[in-house]
């Protein structure tokens, strides 16, 4: 038996409504992608589902007490809240360079999560 259900596909910001006729996890057709790439979204959406991850580390010593970090590739949705759980009880130390691995290899995924900016260690206490 075959479902249709509507889907936003973030691949890029045009944020297209889909239209996806799937059955099971099989998708039979998509309508209102504005590209390919929407097919491969609801795709992916039925069998993999997977997410960007951004949010910040404890630092320790840093100019900031907290350094933003994000995955570097969509990690798949149902490890998310372990990843940031993970997350809240790392403390890294001061100074972090911008794209340093702040947690590799997440939950077995292979995928790293790195710094998105400098913190510098703080100075003249
Ligand atoms: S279908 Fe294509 S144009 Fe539309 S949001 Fe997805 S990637 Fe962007």
């Amino acid at each position: 038996m075959s479902v249709t259900e509507e889907m936003i596909c973030i691949t890029c910001p045009m944020g297209c409504t889909l239209e996806v006729t799937h059955a099971g996890k099989e998708v039979l057709n998509v309508e209102g992608n504005s590209c390919p790439r929407g097919v491969h979204y609801a795709q992916a959406e039925l069998t993999d589902p997977r997410r960007m991850v951004a949010t910040t580390v404890k630092v320790q010593s840093g100019l900031h007490p907290l350094v933003p970090v994000y995955t570097a590739a969509p990690i798949p949705k149902p490890l998310i809240f372990e990843l940031l759980a993970q997350l809240r009880q790392i403390e890294i130390n001061a100074p972090v360079e911008t794209k340093q691995v702040v947690l590799a290899n997440v939950l077995g995924t292979g995928i790293n999560v790195i710094a998105s900016r400098d913190m510098p260690e703080r100075v003249g206490e």
